[in-house]
């Protein structure tokens, strides 16, 4: 079973196209949260998501766009574009972002958006977090978002190794792993494509990858739809 596990897309259309071409044929998609915020087209890519049968959990920028839920953690700019977003996605929208789950079982892999400790909101960013969050799953894996760097842990021995990985390069996930396959839509490690990650879940691999799509189109959507100008400026630097 392959499967493209994607996360962060933040309204991003231009990115997530480009992404689901460079993919190909899976047999499942992954989505580990923050479908909407900071970007220009919200409903479109809910509407290609739900058109591919992703399964979706939700980040916390669904969950204020939705639910108006942490709102006020938000800095001014991606507050604004939250409540832009409420306004542009319709009330069937909205209940569907409302409805994701915070956390879902599937394959033998958990998904959430931050950790299992903490689904909306943990930054997961080292092997000790990431080993909590595996001693809380009920599953082998767990994959989660919202950090915008992809990262690999693993539980065990070589969990002190750094969790940066290479692109292109099939990494084992056992005996259980915790990844993180990076931003399609906002990447923030200095480097401005889109981010993914590939499970191949018969050989028991992840395959992290990036693709190059056109910032400019979706830097341009941005300031056509009147969204903060920070949110076009950082998409050139990965940032
Ligand atoms: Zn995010």
């Amino acid at each position: 079973m392959k499967v493209a596990v994607l996360s962060d897309i933040h309204a991003n259309l231009v990115a997530l196209e480009t992404v689901l071409e460079a993919i190909g044929a899976v047999d499942a998609l992954w989505v580990c949260g923050d479908t909407v915020g900071y970007g220009p087209d919200p409903s479109d890519v809910l509407a290609l998501l739900i058109e591919r049968k992703a399964t979706i959990v939700a980040g916390n920028h669904d969950r204020a766009v939705a639910r108006n839920e942490d709102l006020e953690l938000f800095n001014r700019p991606a507050a604004l574009a939250a409540r832009m977003h409420q306004s542009w996605l319709s009330a069937a929208e909205r209940d569907t972002l409302a409805a994701l789950p915070i956390t879902l079982e599937t394959a033998d892999v958990t998904l959430c958006h931050g950790s299992l400790r903490d689904p909306l909101w943990e930054y997961v960013t080292n092997p000790r977090s990431a080993a909590a969050s595996l001693a809380l799953a009920k599953t082998a894996h767990c994959c989660a978002g919202h950090t915008h760097v992809p990262a690999l842990f693993h539980e065990g021995p070589d969990g002190e190794r750094p969790g940066r990985p290479r692109y292109e390069t099939p990494y084992p996930l056992k005996p259980r792993a915790f990844l993180n396959p990076g931003s399609v839509g906002q990447p923030r490690d200095g480097d401005p494509r889109a981010a993914y990650a590939v499970l191949d879940l018969d050989a028991g691999t992840v395959t992290f990858h990036r693709s190059s799509y056109r910032v400019d189109e979706t830097q341009r959507r941005i300031r056509d739809r009147g969204l903060p100008a920070i949110f076009a400026d950082r998409l050139a630097f990965g940032l």
